[in-house]
């Protein structure tokens, strides 16, 4: 079996769910075009617990943790099953890196984690495992520790499992309000700070981006509280070491919200 990519995608507001936009027909296409994985893992940061948790229920339930949106969005369920085995591979994995990983057997999906997959496998054909953002990545240096756990997940590519870092690149909800009331002017930093992403991870600069809140510009207004960049960063770390970064969506919503998204394919020099 062939490396799987790793992705990174930015999941925007729960009504993504029955809005596609232009990403969801980009991740079902994704999705059709990938060999089957295995199972899914991802990582949402609407799921942050002191130490790693991974989701080991058999049949994880939907979460709909958003509140004033319409009742329609709470009626949706996706109904992949689980993945218990996998999940205790995946906590010996990350404890085998230092990482402290422990089994959560009743947790379901955050809106983080089955909204994209809602456009990217609407089958619900694909296991999938949750695992959890630890709260201590919130501190200045929580990109590498993000990283870190991407690259504690990397072998699992191998096996046939898609990693996928569910986030969004730029996440300031002020702006999103004020953008709301005011009109989308003066928010010329959300494609400035998107692009200065890109152009790093396509040039696989590794330590630029973990400095990013000193580099990239407006990282505090572009990122006040980084919790929704940092499955970027576990995504790039689950792609192994040069890993190519394609972006293959670079939109903005609502004026403020970045919704770019990456796949992470192995390096050529990495064996297959
Ligand atoms: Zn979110």
């Amino acid at each position: 079996m062939s490396r799987m990519p790793s992705i990174f995608l930015s999941h925007g507001a729960p009504t993504f769910a029955v809005e596609p936009g232009r990403l969801g027909p980009l991740l079902l296409a994704l999705g059709a075009r990938l060999p089957r994985p295995k199972a899914v893992v991802v990582i949402s940061p609407h799921w942050m617990t002191r130490e790693v948790a991974v989701s080991a229920a058999e049949r994880p339930e939907t979460i709909h943790d958003f509140g004033g949106f319409p009742a329609a969005l709470y009626d949706l369920r996706y109904m992949a099953s689980g993945a218990p085995m996998l999940a205790s591979q995946i906590v010996a994995a990350l404890r085998d890196a230092e990482i402290p990983a422990t089994l959560d057997a009743r947790r379901g999906l955050d809106h983080g984690a089955w909204v994209p997959l809602m456009h990217l496998y609407p089958q619900a054909n694909v296991p999938v495992v949750q695992v959890s953002m630890p709260v201590a990545t919130m501190h200045d240096g929580g990109g590498a520790r993000a990283w870190a756990l991407g690259q504690a997940l990397a072998p699992l590519a191998d096996e046939g499992v898609l990693i996928v870092g569910s986030g969004s690149l730029t996440h300031n909800l002020r702006d999103f309000q004020n953008a709301f009331h005011d009109g989308g002017t003066g928010f010329g930093y959300v494609r400035a700070f998107a692009d200065w992403f890109a152009n790093h991870l396509a040039a696989g600069d590794v330590d630029a981006l973990l400095d990013y809140r000193r580099r990239a510009p407006e990282a505090a207004r572009a990122q006040p509280s980084e919790e929704h960049l940092l499955p970027l960063f576990v995504a790039l770390g689950a792609g192994g070491p040069g890993a190519q970064a394609r972006r293959f969506h670079s939109g903005i919503d609502d004026y403020v919200i970045a919704m770019d998204a990456y796949a992470f394919h192995p390096s050529p020099g990495e064996r297959q």
